[in-house]
């Protein structure tokens, strides 16, 4: 039996990117395998739950868990890699603030499963079928995961010692964890892995005084590539994001979207932002900023883009949580 520590990957409700991003290190992947164990990685290679469920607890030494919880099978996945890990990482977005996934608080399991199975244009579906907990087949019974009303970061479902920020994490930061496990250097429990400066503190764009009269969409200017987007009216949440990227969306003229979340401190990233871009707002009086805010299309999901389920909202109609 091999003395190295033991590494896990796992994918809950996320989009896959951060699997694609662990292999963004690219030969360095050569001295994670050298270093670790890699012990549990469905994404890569086949291993099964039962594999997991059979190693001690705390056997695992690091686990990079991705992915939201909303479902059964996440929830059970990261109670039973807790349990078997002695260090558990929310790597990336989803499993840190919620991401992408986590929009689906601002409505429900009814509605969504209205739309998806009998509303939607493209359907074809004329006996209104809708997915069944448990299913007869002539091969026997299959039983899919409960769908959860609510998205839940990782966070909120277990213990979590540190979190790897980004939609995706970048991969330094990915390597800079490693190498923090292999040389037990690592930062205090419960710390973000990254910097603790604003996206705009790494943005080449000039910048002036701001007074945005206005919100643009992309199509609709095409933006001086020198200039600070925001300055242009183009919403940037660079102005309230924890650095780590390199700047990269606004380099490519188009605004941060606040995937690293906010920097340290911050316990609502989305009220952080809205603070941050009513500040520089050419507006005197609240029909002023009212009428700029109009030109703004769906607020909600250009604050809470990737933070709702981390944040004091959590979803909306509470009493519907479950
Ligand atoms: Fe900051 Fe965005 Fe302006 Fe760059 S474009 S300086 S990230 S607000």
């Amino acid at each position: 039996m091999s003395d190295k520590p033991k590494l896990a990957l796992y994918w809950a409700a996320s989009c896959g990117g951060c699997e694609i991003s662990v292999l963004a290190i690219h030969e360095k992947i050569l001295d994670v395998a050298e270093a670790f164990d890699i012990v549990f990685w469905p994404c890569a290679m086949d291993f099964k739950y039962e594999d997991v469920r059979k190693m001690a607890d705390g056997e695992i030494t690091v686990c990079l868990f991705n992915g939201a919880i909303r479902n059964d099978e996440n929830a059970e996945m990261a109670h039973l890699l807790r349990r078997k890990s002695q260090v558990m990482v929310a790597y990336g977005s989803c499993s840190h603030e919620g991401c992408i996934p986590g929009l689906a608080n601002f409505t429900t399991r009814e509605e969504m499963l209205k739309w998806i199975y009998h509303e939607a244009p493209s359907n074809d579906n004329p006996n209104g079928t809708e997915p069944q907990l448990k299913t007869e087949t002539p091969a026997g019974e299959l039983e899919l995961p409960e769908f959860w009303n609510t998205v839940k970061t990782l966070d909120q479902v277990v213990e979590v010692d540190y979190y790897i920020p980004g939609c995706p994490p970048e991969a330094q930061w990915t390597l800079a964890a490693v190498q923090a496990i292999v040389e037990n250097k690592l930062p205090p429990r419960g710390s973000v892995i990254g910097n603790n400066t604003t996206v705009c503190d790494e943005c080449p764009r000039k910048r002036s005084e701001k007074k945005i009269t206005r919100f643009y969409r992309p199509y609709e200017i095409e933006p001086d590539p020198e200039i600070c987007l925001l300055d242009q009216g183009l919403f940037c949440a660079g102005i309230a994001t924890r650095s780590g990227c390199g700047a990269l969306c606004p380099q490519a003229n188009m605004g941060c979207r606040g995937c690293y979340g906010p920097n340290e401190g911050v316990k609502d990233a989305g009220a952080r932002l809205i603070g941050a871009i009513g500040s520089v707002l050419d507006a005197m009086t609240e029909e002023e900023a009212d009428a700029i805010l109009d030109t703004l299309p769906d607020p909600a999901g250009y604050f809470y883009r990737f933070s709702l389920p981390h944040s004091f909202l959590h979803r909306t109609n509470l009493k519907r949580e479950g």
